[in-house]
């Protein structure tokens, strides 16, 4: 998405070799124009989809996911990181490693908001090692949920998620996808898609 690829370049921050900072119009301020050209690249992409739900996880994934959720029409669920788990057995938990704090995290979804008979779009902001994206999917297979497709802001293609998602078959829809970048100068490659 050229919009994307060119707000990076311009606005995007490469903090180090692994992390890029876009908090400027993604993680902090949002800009949610572009939020909305997003949405409609996906929901272009994923028109033939039965799609009735929009997952994420809190909580750079929730802004974008509500603007999809809205061009779908549809509700969005995100899934929360918890530090008490929930006993009662009405909530999905799975643990996910954060790619930026490197901790562990419980992460956990209502029962009530995610089962069988939901078509599932899951959407976040970045992905990199995949972490993240295998704990979404880790709770729509227990909740019995087709996972239809997966969107993504910005992933960086140098690091496997991506190719991991992509070669157990998931359709991982990448709206730039960063294939090196230099925080000395700056410069980011994007892979032509
Ligand atoms: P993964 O779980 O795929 O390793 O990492 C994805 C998660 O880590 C995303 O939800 C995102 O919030 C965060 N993340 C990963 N890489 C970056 C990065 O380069 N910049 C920022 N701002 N967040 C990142």
């Amino acid at each position: 998405m050229k919009e994307l690829e060119d707000r990076i370049r311009r606005d995007g921050v490469v903090k180090s070799s692994q992390v890029l900072k876009v908090d400027s119009f993604i993680n902090h301020q949002m800009d949610v124009e572009l939020f909305r050209d997003m949405a409609k690249v996906w929901h272009k992409d994923f028109a033939d989809a039965p799609i009735n739900k929009v997952l994420t996880i809190e909580a750079s994934g929730i802004g974008i996911a509500a603007v999809v959720a809205t061009e779908f029409g549809v509700p969005a669920v995100f899934a929360k990181k918890s530090q008490s788990i929930n006993l009662d057995g009405d909530v999905y938990c799975t643990k996910i490693k954060s790619f930026t704090h490197g901790r562990v995290y419980d992460v956990i979804v209502s029962k009530k908001f995610l089962g069988p008979n939901d078509h599932v779009l899951i959407v976040d902001d970045f992905l990199a090692n995949g972490c993240a994206m295998d704990g979404l999917l880790d709770i729509c297979r227990v909740a019995g949920a087709t996972v239809e497709g997966i969107g993504i802001a910005v992933e960086k293609g140098f690091q496997p998620g991506g190719k991991h998602l992509r070669d157990e078959g998931y359709i991982v829809d990448s709206l730039a996808i960063v294939d090196s970048m230099d925080p000395q100068t700056n410069e980011i490659e994007f892979r032509h898609q």
